[in-house]
């Protein structure tokens, strides 16, 4: 299993519009930082979780030929802002795009892309097959994914869970039910946004404690802010076992399919 970051950034983006910060003036490319989402391919299959507004440069960058679903953590413009490029997907494989997400999620799709639905639609809109799902395993052409219930302050989000892999973004609160699900997961990508509290993201500190908690092998953190520091010196802090995600990241993470 191949796991790409496509974005590591806060809903600003690294750096912030008009910010002269010495993170947001970093010429260290670790420190250009798009929204937050990643690619998950494995048995032939290229999965995406969440289509931020820079969607589109990120499909380009990494030059995703195909995506055979898209997975939607929750329904934050900077995680769907994008999701009109998938029109590109929709002419190139000859088919609708299958998205999967929450009741509150498909609604808020259906709101924000209300031309996308419509009875007698504009030739040309995007194309999506919108499939419902809670908490309950589900499968995509034979992969198993297990969604993982988090709190992003009051708005319930969703983690997955893949094999022995586990993505958690704009979280901070993760229920003991969840946690039960986490037991045994290697990789673990969980957002960390900035020393500081905030109130619906886990702080630097708050991460390192789940990350104590859970006890993967390796842990990334992502969903990143310019307040968190420059990624150099933010890396040389952190256990031997955590790293700060970045852009462009790949991850080979051996799949453990019986899970
Ligand atoms: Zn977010
Ligand atoms: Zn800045
Ligand atoms: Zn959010």
């Amino acid at each position: 299993m191949k796991v790409t970051f496509l974005g590591s950034g806060t809903s600003q983006g690294v750096p912030v519009i008009g910010c002269t910060c010495q993170v947001c003036r970093s010429l260290d490319f670790r420190d250009n930082r798009l929204r937050a989402s990643i690619q998950v391919e494995l048995s032939n299959q290229s999965f995406v979780i969440d289509t931020g507004p820079d969607f589109r440069q990120q499909m380009l960058r990494e030059r995703v030929k195909r995506i055979d679903a898209i997975l939607f953590t929750h329904a934050h413009r900077d995680h769907t802002a994008g999701l009109d490029d998938v029109r590109a997907y929709n002419f190139m494989q000859k088919m609708d795009m299958p998205v999967y997400g929450t009741q509150s999620v498909l609604e808020q799709l259906k709101v924000e892309y209300a031309y996308a639905f419509m009875k007698d639609a504009y030739p040309g809109i995007p194309r999506l097959l919108l499939n419902l799902i809670d908490e309950t395993p589900f499968s995509i052409n034979g992969v198993n994914i297990i969604p993982l219930p988090v709190m992003h302050l009051r708005m319930p989000v969703m983690g997955f869970r893949v094999g022995n892999f586990t993505y958690i973004t704009d979280a901070n609160f993760i229920p003991d039910s969840t946690l039960e699900k986490l037991e045994g997961t290697e990789i673990l990508v969980l957002n960390a946004l900035q020393r500081e509290q905030h109130v619906s993201h886990f702080n630097l500190q708050e991460a390192l404690v789940m990350v104590e908690k859970i006890k993967p092998q390796k842990t990334y953190f992502t969903h990143i802010s310019h307040k968190l520091g420059l990624h150099a010196e933010v890396q040389k802090e952190l256990p031997s076992d955590v790293f700060l995600a970045y852009d462009g990241l790949q991850l080979d993470v051996p799949l453990i399919v019986n899970r």
